[in-house]
This record gives C-alpha cells, sequence and structure tokens, in this order.
C-alpha cells in the first residue's frame, strides 16, 4: 500500500496533482472538498451542513469530515493506496487518520507539501473563481479567511508529520508537469529509502 497525503494551502494544486499520482501508482483519490461539493450539489443532509461553513471559508466541523472519511474508506476495502487531498486539515483529523489507518494495520508513507506564496495563491483562485462556480472561490474576503484558517488550523500539521519524519516539501510553482516530475521524485526517494 502507499498512503500520501498532498498537502498545501487552498489553490496550491492539491487537485490537479492528485489527479496525475492515482494514475501513475494506481490509487485511489480522496478529496473531503470534492465529497463536500457532491453533497451540496445533491442537497443531501451532509451537503446542507457543510455548506454553511464552506461558503465562509471556515472548517466543517471535525466529527462531520472524520466520519465521512471514515464511510469512505471503509468503501474502499481493496485500494492500492490513497491520495488524501484536503484531509487531514486539523491536528484531530490527522490523529484519527492515522488511528483508522492503524487498525487495518496500514499507516501514512508520506506527506508532500505543496510550498506556494499566499500572493499566487489569492490570484490562482480568483482565476478559477472566473469559471469554477465555487462559491468559496469568488471572494477575496473568503479567500484570505480561507488562508488564515489554513496557518491557524491546518499548517501545524507539517510539524505532526515532520515528527514522524514524513514531510517532504515540494516547489509548487512551475508548470503541471515540472510539479509532477518533483513529486514523483519525492515519492521515489522516500520509497527506496
Ligand atoms: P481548497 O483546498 O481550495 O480550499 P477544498 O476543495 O480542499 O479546496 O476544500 C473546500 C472547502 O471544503 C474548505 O474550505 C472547507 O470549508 C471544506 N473542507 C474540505 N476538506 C475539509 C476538511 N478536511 N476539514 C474541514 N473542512 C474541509
Amino acid at each position: 500500500m502507499l498512503n500520501i497525503i498532498l498537502f498545501g494551502p487552498p489553490g496550491a494544486g492539491k487537485g490537479t496533482q492528485s489527479n496525475l499520482l492515482i494514475d501513475k501508482f494506481n490509487l485511489v483519490h480522496l478529496s473531503t472538498g470534492d465529497i463536500f461539493r457532491y453533497n451540496i450539489k445533491n442537497e443531501t443532509e451532509l451537503g446542507k451542513t457543510a455548506n454553511s461553513y464552506i461558503e465562509n471559508g471556515n472548517l466543517v466541523p471535525d466529527e462531520v469530515t472524520i466520519g465521512m472519511v471514515k464511510d469512505f474508506l471503509e468503501r474502499h476495502p481493496d485500494a492500492n493506496g490513497f491520495i488524501f487531498d484536503g484531509f487531514p486539515r486539523t491536528i484531530a483529523q490527522g490523529e484519527a487518520l492515522d488511528k483508522m489507518l492503524a487498525e487495518k494495520d496500514h499507516s501514512i508513507d508520506l506527506m508532500l507539501a505543496l510550498e506556494v506564496e499566499d500572493e499566487e495563491l489569492i490570484k490562482r483562485l480568483l482565476e478559477r473563481g472566473k469559471t469554477s462556480n465555487r462559491a468559496d472561490d469568488q471572494s477575496e474576503e473568503t479567500i484570505q479567511n480561507r488562508l488564515n484558517v489554513y496557518k491557524k488550523e491546518t499548517a501545524p500539521l507539517a510539524e505532526y508529520y515532520s515528527e514522524q519524519d514524513k514531510y517532504m516539501g515540494v516547489h509548487g510553482v512551475g508548470t503541471i508537469e515540472e510539479i509532477f516530475e518533483r513529486l514523483c521524485a519525492a515519492i521515489k526517494m522516500k520509497t527506496s529509502s
């Protein structure tokens, strides 16, 4: 099994790179943002709960998110491994993920962090907002809130996985192919060591 957390702030390119990584390594893509958006679109109870947080750029409560991930993992018992995209986003989520995997005798192999400056992130998200219809990409105020939440709640996970010797930072600016090459090189380095 190969379990990778693709980490980084909103707009860092996690979704784009996840799609390339799942193809190359035959992994399952777990994007909590995608699952929330699917539920919002289909007006499920989960979608209604999540929407009130997401539209303001806040995190959906841990118990809701963790329960949803647990369900997802249980529905993919035969996976060759996962790319975790947008999860974990809090220390409590990281601890819950480690526990869920340990119960199946699995673990996270690597946290790959896409590093991009704030100014570039804001530019990318506003640009994506023009075509994505995502409510949370429309206003600079919501984007700024997401970046603040990231720094306060999510960034500490870098330290959490560094302590487990699993963290690798990757420069997240360049062409999609260049960044993909950097991610693949990091995976190769980690899995051959
Ligand atoms: P981005 O990385 O561009 O912010 P995502 O699609 O990963 O986009 O997430 C969109 C929104 O969904 C987040 O701003 C947050 O409100 C919610 N969300 C996604 N993943 C989580 C999570 N693990 N915990 C709490 N909320 C989440």
